[in-house]
């Protein structure tokens, strides 16, 4: 070898030697609390903030979150899937799939394919929100958890919609019956725990979540105090995690998102499903901002024409009666759960049932691009580039994104992909 080669090849293992050491030295990104260690596993904790529209962060002043974005990305808006509901969009979120695919349609839906006697009369099985736990074989598709336990990771949730039901096949190793009463600070504590155990037990992929935001922006409306209150409340217990997480000793991303947005309702602006005199040869699921209409057994496609007309002359603008263009751009085809007939409406406006009074001053389900419905995306950790701003994007792209991260590829075939968030990532 000459010496020229000789001389460079010594510069090289220099240079090896420089880099290995660095390497083996945690990087302090422009948090100092995020640290890449080199060859060291990624964990991931993925939050939801039911409820949380994507502009309450300088809405209602969320200053944890706001540094978290600046520690990591954020982006304009997350798009739910249709309808802007919280089944449907969790598990869209943790299954990459649209609800179609997922099988949980709405919040809660009938299946034609599921025949049920309900007062000796002839009918359908419900699906109800949690549902699952009870009968798993409403939801089709692979949760991340599942995805990582299959990969021989472990998970955890400390409650996600469904997280408990044995969807697949398999529960996360760490998981909760849900309870709305859990104390949040427990879920915080818990959640630590769970990432501060010994690599051997530690999940890879855990999901939390928490209502707050939901309940108090359908009570008192999107721009209302107590709606900041509760804004600042979550806010604060995500800040504290933030942190704790990454005085740990391990790669470990947070992600933090929501299902959906909330819109101001009009309070006279509300149909009585009663006024809309459904025939009887129908089953009416009342949504809210959705109407599913399944024909009972024996009821004639002539019939269920002849009751869409109805409806849609009633209609004077008031709601719509999707045709079959505007279903399949909902991705709500005619189906055994999305019913023969689907009604929507928009925002201030919704359905209500049977008399019933509706105080809510805020909700959601609506066509899932009205920007009210935009839901929120922030993730910070060594997996994430620091301080990018992305475009609003699906949120079937979380999917196929934190699997990216925790090294594991989807089993099946999904309906997201990994596009706004290609330049997000470090890895
Ligand atoms: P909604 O606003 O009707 O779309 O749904 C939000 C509600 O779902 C919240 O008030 C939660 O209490 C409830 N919820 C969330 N997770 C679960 C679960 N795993 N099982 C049953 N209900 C849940
Ligand atoms: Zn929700
Ligand atoms: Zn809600």
């Amino acid at each position: 070898m000459s010496r020229a080669a000789n001389s460079l090849n010594m510069h090289g293992i220099t240079w090896f030697l420089i880099c290995f050491f660095l390497s083996c030295t945690p990087t302090h990104a422009a948090n100092e609390n995020i640290q890449v260690k080199a060859n060291a596993p990624q964990h991931v904790v993925l939050m939801s903030l039911d409820g949380f529209r994507h502009d309450y962060v300088e809405l209602h002043n969320a200053k944890h979150l706001n540094r978290i974005a600046k520690d990591g990305i954020r982006s304009a808006s997350l798009t739910p899937v249709y309808p802007a509901n919280t089944f449907p969009n969790h598990i869209s979120l943790v299954t990459g799939l649209l609800p179609k695919n997922h099988g949980i349609v709405n919040n809660r839906f009938y299946d034609k394919s599921r025949p049920y006697m309900q007062n000796d009369m002839p009918g359908y099985a419900q699906y109800k929100l949690g549902g699952g736990l009870k009968d798993s074989t409403w939801i089709t598709g692979i949760p991340l958890w599942t995805l990582a336990e299959y990969h021989g990771l472990k998970a955890g949730a400390f409650f996600w919609p469904e997280s408990d039901a044995r969807i697949s096949g398999a529960l996360p190793t760490y998981h909760y019956h849900y309870s709305k009463f859990a104390s949040y600070q427990q879920r915080i504590d818990q959640i630590v725990q769970w990432m501060s155990l010994p690599e051997v037990s530690r999940p890879r992929f855990v999901a939390g979540y928490f209502s707050l935001t939901d309940t108090i922006g359908h009570n008192e409306g999107p721009n209302s105090q107590a709606t900041r209150d509760a804004v600042q409340f979550v806010d604060g217990l995500i800040g504290q995690l933030y942190d704790r997480l990454n005085a740990l000793e391990i790669n470990v991303n947070l992600v933090v998102v929501s299902d959906h947005g909330m819109t101001n309702i009009d309070n006279n602006a509300l149909i009585d499903v009663a006024t809309l005199n459904i025939s009887d040869n129908f089953i009416a699921e009342n949504e809210g901002a959705q109407i599913h209409l399944y024909a009972l057994p024996g009821v004639s496609d002539d019939e269920i024409s002849r009751e869409k007309e109805r409806l849609n002359s009633i209609s004077q603008g008031k709601f719509l009666v999707l045709n079959d263009s505007q279903r399949a751009d909902r991705a709500m085809q005619k189906g055994d759960r999305t019913g023969d007939i689907l009604l929507e409406i928009a925002p201030p406006a919704r359905f209500i049932s049977g008399g019933q009074t509706y105080s809510n001053k805020g909700s959601h389900g609506y066509l899932n691009t009205l920007p009210d419905m935009g839901a929120l995306f922030i993730a910070a950790g060594p997996a994430f580039k620091k301080g990018a701003t992305l475009p609003a994007f699906s949120n079937l792209e979380i999917y196929p994104a934190l699997a990216k991260i925790l090294g594991i590829t989807p089993l099946s075939p999904i309906d997201g992909k990994i596009d706004v968030l290609e330049d997000a990532f470090t890895l």
